[in-house]
């Protein structure tokens, strides 16, 4: 049986589950917001609260990724899910995507953000909205943000989320 150190367990097979080791973010404390640091003026505009202390991770990239490398990495994925999903998904495309959140809120590899994320996602008023395209998106975006503030980070305006995650900032950074 795996160890059950420093609070560490897999996603949601206990100890003894089949995923690595997650661990908490090695950090070193700047005083700037990481969105504005790392990206385009877009971004900048698009985080609501300029100057809060962020964490940004130290760890090295060729190592097994901690809890925000992995977060950054699904992020993406998710919001890229959203940019690419249909615009109007018929009844099959929506229980797909249902059942795609259902099944990654338990696998998660990072066990206390997935029983956060299962947590928005059983509340009445943050249930899963995938009727549309644009339902989806801001959905994940209204997701995304339930974690910024739980961990500090500042809130993303959300009539963004498709020039950051889709089409690209409209003053053509991303050209
Ligand atoms: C499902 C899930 C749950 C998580 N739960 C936790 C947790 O409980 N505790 C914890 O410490 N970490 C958690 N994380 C990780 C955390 O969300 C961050 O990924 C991590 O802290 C690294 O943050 P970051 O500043 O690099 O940017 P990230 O938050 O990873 O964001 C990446 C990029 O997305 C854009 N962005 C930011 N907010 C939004 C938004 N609302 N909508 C659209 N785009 C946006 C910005 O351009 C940003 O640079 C979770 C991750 C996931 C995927």
């Amino acid at each position: 049986m795996m160890k059950m150190g420093n609070h560490f367990k897999s996603a949601n097979l206990g100890v003894t589950g089949g995923f690595g080791k997650i661990t908490p973010p090695k950090t070193s404390t700047s005083s700037s917001n990481s969105s504005t640091a790392t990206t385009t003026a877009g971004t900048t505009a698009a985080v609501i609260g300029a100057t809060t202390t962020s964490k940004e991770s130290t760890y090295p990239k060729d190592c097994p990724p901690d809890v925000n490398e992995l977060g950054r990495s699904t992020w993406t994925f998710l919001h890229s899910l959203a940019a690419t999903y249909p615009p109007k998904p018929n009844e099959t495309q929506q229980n797909d995507m249902l059942q795609f959140l259902n099944i990654f809120s338990k696998i998660y590899p990072c066990w206390w953000c997935a029983e956060g994320f299962q947590s928005f996602m059983e509340k009445p008023e943050t249930k899963p909205k995938v009727t549309t395209q644009e339902e989806f998106g801001k959905w994940l975006c209204d997701a995304h943000n339930e974690v910024n503030e739980r961990v500090g980070k500042p809130k993303f305006d959300c009539n963004l989320w498709k020039q950051r995650w889709k089409d690209g900032w409209e003053d053509g950074s991303c050209d």
